[in-house]
């Protein structure tokens, strides 16, 4: 029989986070695989699990891959866990699941605690469709791109950031969104000094200049408002004809020129067209 694995989220701050399931299956496996052992041992202590610990990190998961999958094959179950959250998310893990994958194997998951959903639970932002974006680049010409990239996004967009690195995030966010963008600064999920400030972008750039704060963040920014549906029904108007003339990609190029709707709603609504 071979052995599986089983992907286990572990707490982002408070200990009683870990599931009932996650203990059991923590104590019974032969191995946990952990980001940082000496960070899991101390959640091991708490839950007295006395299963030994290998570490498996971004320096040396593709290394461990072979050895650890052989350990499956040859029947012994895995755990793998990172230091805080859902392995894998912005997180080591995914060479090694993809490999269990691959060999045919059985990788479970044991849910649990995620800073992105937690922090969405809490934003007071809408959080029906939003996009996790991880952590934007470090270097300043790099994440100016990769925001503008995102202005137009209608779904909520949620970060992941460094406090060294909010305030310069925010400054950039709030340039190039606007200022009047709401966003949500959620810090310290789970712990003691846990703290969520719904505001603008605006207002959390100045916050945090003049405060920075400590600790874990997250940052959830509401989508960019939906274009003014009057200007794509403007656009579906000349669309018509064009289509009738062009193809599709052609006709929404040029129906965006003529009428300064946004191209993706056009194409949206070419689409509709086209199909009825
Ligand atoms: N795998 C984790 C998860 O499931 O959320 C994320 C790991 S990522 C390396 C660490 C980032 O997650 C932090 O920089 C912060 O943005 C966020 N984070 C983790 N714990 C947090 C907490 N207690 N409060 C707020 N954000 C947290």
């Amino acid at each position: 029989m071979n052995g599986s694995l089983y992907v286990v989220a572990t707490p982002l701050g408070n200990l009683k986070d870990l599931a009932p399931r996650a203990v059991d299956v923590l104590r019974e496996v032969a191995l946990i695989a952990a980001e940082d052992t000496r960070h899991s041992a101390t959640l091991c202590q708490h839950w007295d699990i006395r299963t030994p610990l290998i570490s498996l990190h971004d320096h040396n998961e593709r290394s461990r891959l072979d050895g650890l999958v052989a350990r499956l094959q040859g029947g012994e179950s895995i755990a793998l866990v990172s230091d805080a959250g859902t392995p894998l998310i912005s997180d080591p893990g995914y060479l090694f699941v993809r490999a269990v994958r691959e060999a045919g194997l059985s990788v479970f998951a044991v849910p649990g605690p995620n800073a992105a959903i937690a922090a969405l639970s809490v934003a007071g932002i809408p959080c029906d469709r939003f996009a996790f974006e991880g952590f934007p680049p470090a270097p300043g010409g790099a994440r100016r791109a990769f925001f503008t990239a995102l202005a137009d996004e209608a779904r909520t967009l949620v970060f992941y950031e460094s406090p060294h690195r909010l305030a310069a995030s925010l400054a950039d966010l709030s340039a190039i969104f606007g200022p009047a963008r709401e966003a949500a600064l959620v810090r310290e999920l789970s712990k003691r000094f846990e703290e969520g400030v719904l505001a603008t972008l605006g207002a959390l750039a100045e916050r945090v200049n003049a405060h920075p704060p400590k600790g874990e963040c997250v940052l959830v920014v509401r989508g960019a408002p939906e274009v003014a549906d009057a200007a794509v029904d403007e656009g579906e108007r000349v669309l018509g004809p064009l289509l009738e003339e062009l193809p599709l990609r052609q006709a929404v190029d040029l129906a965006t020129r003529i009428t300064g709707a946004p191209r993706k709603a056009l194409y949206a609504r070419a689409l509709a067209l086209k199909g009825s």
